[in-house]
């Protein structure tokens, strides 16, 4: 379990936030790369100071319950969208869903010197590595905004002959964003456009007509 404070806050696209954190105990921050997460414990409104469970095992959680409601803080799931371990800065990136959402709300009103929690949950994506097809197969990845942090970053890490088909919903066409990614990954930005839409409809919906590879793909992530 480890505090950090906010020291960065940008507009990343029309409905993304980008957050550093940062702070001496990110140092213990075993940054994996690709879909690393970890639980998020910020302030509720009204909470001075942020109280974080102490338990740097599974057992957090029951610590977490047992806390008075008025004390204990707030915990979501966030995406370890870049680590500099130099200068122990963590970047997050929030989707702006709206101020009433526990979350969404607290990454619109951050700011410099605000308190967060972070304890590590790790990495899911683990393509395998041998056995693979003639060719090396190829890879499926689908995600909505929410998920976006964890494909980029999925894409970013990925060896250069990646071959993959990539669906990513975004709110808005403003929401897209320039990536480099190989030349053997087609990239399928999907701008939803409609803000009663459930998110992640339309790339399932767009993924259940895409023509893709008569193979089947070696490793899928859809989130
Ligand atoms: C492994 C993992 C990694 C994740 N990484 C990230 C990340 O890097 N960045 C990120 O932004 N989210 C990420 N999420 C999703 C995030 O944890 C949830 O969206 C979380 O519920 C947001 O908390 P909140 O307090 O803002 O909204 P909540 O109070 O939890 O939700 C309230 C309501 O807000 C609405 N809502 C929630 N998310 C969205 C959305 N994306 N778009 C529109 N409406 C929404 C829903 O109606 C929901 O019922 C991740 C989730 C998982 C499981």
């Amino acid at each position: 379990m480890l505090t950090a404070e906010v020291l960065r806050v940008r507009q990343l696209s029309a409905s993304m936030v980008g957050i550093t954190v940062s702070g001496p105990e990110l140092e213990h921050f075993e940054y994996q790369g690709a879909d690393q997460c970890f639980r998020f414990f910020f302030r509720r409104p009204g909470q001075d100071v942020l109280r974080i469970p102490t338990w740097a095992h599974d057992g957090w959680i029951a610590q977490y319950m047992l806390m008075p409601a008025s004390k204990r803080p707030y915990c979501r799931i966030y995406t370890a969208r870049s680590f500099r371990p130099e200068s122990h800065e963590l970047d997050i990136e929030f989707v702006a869903h709206g101020d009433s959402s526990p979350a969404s709300g607290w990454a619109l009103r951050a700011e410099p010197g605000d308190q967060v929690g972070i304890f590590d949950e790790g990495v899911t994506y683990n393509p395998p590595a041998d056995n693979l097809p003639v060719g090396g197969g190829w890879q499926l990845l689908v995600g909505d905004e929410s998920a976006m942090p964890a494909i980029l970053s999925i894409l970013e890490g990925s060896p250069s002959d990646l071959r993959a088909h990539v669906f990513l919903e975004v709110p808005h066409a403003e929401d897209i964003r320039e990536v480099a990614v190989p030349d053997g990954v087609v990239l399928h930005w999907l701008p939803r456009e409609d803000d009663r839409a459930i998110p992640g409809r339309l790339a399932l919906e767009t993924l259940v007509a895409a023509e893709l590879p008569a193979d089947s793909p070696t490793y899928s992530y859809l989130a």
